[in-house]
């Protein structure tokens, strides 16, 4: 083998692992490009005075919750999740699932209303989701979720609040 087909090979090799990387960010970006609603962009504090200090720590300061501490983990009504912090519809009751994890599980969200960025602070690179319009921090989202979506958008309790049928929904704040 000579120099220059040697060298070719190790650039292919050191390329690999980038486009993999790379071909998993495009599917992030796709769910990103229906979004439908128009970001606040106001700063973070200015939820502080809404939130209790353990959902401002999740939905601000990107904390979890403890599994298993919600009790949104075992409601069954039909209704609709909104963000805790500008009352965004974020997902429909008929999408929550048990996934045994001790959060609340969804299958999908409702569209437009959750942006998707990649988060690394774990070792592995991560789904983080946050509410499209106040920038909250709500979960993360993995692809062991059931068929035929397969995903699971796994959420804080706390950054949530239920709105059963038959109530309306909160004006939005913010
Ligand atoms: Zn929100």
């Amino acid at each position: 083998m000579n120099r220059r087909i040697l060298l070719k090979r190790l650039t292919v090799i050191a390329i690999s692992p980038l486009i993999v990387a790379c071909s998993r960010s495009q599917v992030v970006a796709g769910s990103n490009s229906q979004i439908t609603v128009t970001p606040l962009n106001k700063g973070y504090e200015t939820w502080r005075k809404f939130l209790s200090p353990e959902a401002y720590r999740v939905l601000f300061e990107d904390d979890t919750e403890r599994p298993s501490t919600s009790a949104l983990n075992y409601e069954d009504r039909k209704g609709v999740f909104i963000c805790a912090a500008c009352y965004l519809s974020l997902f429909e009751s008929v999408h929550k699932y048990e996934s045994g994890t001790g959060w609340p599980s969804f299958t999908q969200p409702i569209a437009g209303h959750i942006e998707t960025k990649r988060d690394f602070k774990m070792i592995m690179p991560r789904t983080e989701y946050h509410c499209a319009r106040c920038g909250g921090h709500q979960g993360h989202l993995f692809s062991d979720g059931p068929p035929p979506r397969e995903e699971r958008w796994c959420n804080n309790g706390v950054a949530l609040r239920f709105v059963p049928d038959g109530e309306s929904l909160p004006i939005l704040r913010g």
